[in-house]
């Protein structure tokens, strides 16, 4: 028998009326943005919306300055984008593509900021992490490693892990924006995947431990430097001790990496306190934003 839709209520039907309607008129803003410009077209992949993410790559074109149908086409057909293609389906090839054609014809595009968050073990940075991963206007940068994998990590998505010898090799081709070593392994930032993230227009995310950080602030003197830190001391104490399978040393140790780490939070540019995850993912972004150029 075939599949009949839903019969919806009077409110739904009303609800989903006035979900079109607002969808309708963030698309008619972002539009006007880009005419005025007052907005890039890369800041316009870049917003999480639904309603902007569903918007055809074709409109965006057209809508921004100084391109014009025919100059729109030839950009879509030398990036490899389909006319219907809408932004959400957009893959980082045919961004970079975009972008090279973007700089050819002299559209300007904001570089991401670099974002570099640091924080005592147990504070909740992987889980800010994991938070942002799916935001169009983030990459989280995969580092390489010499340690093992753990059960339920996967090469390329967690880390890359590779030997101590290939690790070599690749400071010798200075591979690594920054490179340390912590608790017997050696933990390096890809820097041509920053680059080409960032030359995209997405807030590049790293997720370092301190020596890294420092490495950073030097070498990318621009990027932006978060501390995390837990709402008290008392409250790291619970998170680290409460994970049950640490030896006593292990603890102790563990506490006493994270005082350390906790004395180092002056030296960045901002310090947030992990109260609420989405609070503090959503200030990291709205700080990365203000920073691009
Ligand atoms: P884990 O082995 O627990 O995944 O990470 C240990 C520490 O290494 C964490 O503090 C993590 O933030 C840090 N780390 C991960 N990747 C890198 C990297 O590419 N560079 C540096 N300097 N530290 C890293």
């Amino acid at each position: 028998m075939a599949n009949f839709p839903p019969k919806l209520s009077r409110e739904a039907l009303a609800a989903a009326g006035e979900k079109a309607i607002a969808s309708r008129r963030e698309r008619a803003l972002v539009k006007k943005m880009l005419a005025d410009g007052s907005l890039n077209i890369f800041e316009a992949i870049n917003d999480a919306r639904d309603s902007i993410q569903r918007m055809r790559v074709r409109d965006l074109l057209d809508a921004a300055p100084g391109i014009g149908e025919r100059r729109a086409f030839t950009i879509m057909e030398k990036a490899g984008i389909s006319h219907s293609r809408r932004i959400a389906g957009l893959g980082a090839h045919q961004l970079r593509k975009l972008r090279d054609e973007m700089i050819l014809n002299k559209v300007p595009i904001n570089e991401g900021t670099l974002i570099v968050m640091s924080g005592p073990g147990g504070v909740g940075k992987s889980t800010i992490t994991s938070h942002l991963r799916n935001h169009p206007s983030v990459l989280v940068s995969v580092s390489v490693t010499t340690r093992e994998p753990r059960e339920n990590e996967i090469d390329g998505r967690d880390y890359h892990f590779i030997t101590e010898e290939k690790f070599d090799q690749m400071i010798a081709r200075n591979e690594f924006l920054e490179w340390a070593e912590f608790a017997g392994a050696r933990y390096g930032t890809l820097r041509k995947s920053v680059e080409d993230g960032r030359s995209i227009g997405k807030h590049v995310l790293l997720e370092i431990e301190i020596a890294g950080a420092r490495q950073i602030r030097k070498a990318e003197p621009e990027a932006l430097l978060v501390f995390i830190s837990p709402p008290s001391w008392e409250d790291l104490v619970e998170r680290l001790t409460s994970r049950g399978t640490d030896s006593p040393e292990r603890r102790a140790a563990r506490l006493a990496l994270a005082e350390e780490e906790m004395a180092c939070a002056s030296e960045f540019d901002e310090v947030l306190v992990n109260h609420r995850v989405e609070d503090v993912a959503a200030t990291l972004l709205s700080l990365a934003s203000s920073r691009s150029k």
